[in-house]
């Protein structure tokens, strides 16, 4: 019962996962080169390396246009 822990987002749990691969930071901040959203009303934290491929897809979405 307890395998899908893992794999959530748990700000009280003293450290932060990424929600695209799951790396996990300690504390209850994300880094500075993390990004933040808000998700159906919770918060989502996004890792400095998925936030550069997220950022790219952007980019490369505007350009695309
Ligand atoms: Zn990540």
């Amino acid at each position: 019962m307890d395998e899908e822990t893992h794999h959530r987002a748990d700000p009280d749990d003293g450290h932060l996962t990424c929600v695209r691969c799951g790396t996990t930071v300690e504390g209850d901040a994300p880094p500075a080169t993390w990004l933040c959203s808000m998700e159906n009303g919770s918060r989502q934290y996004c890792c400095e390396a998925c936030a550069r491929t997220h950022i790219r897809a952007i980019e490369g979405r505007l350009d695309a246009d």
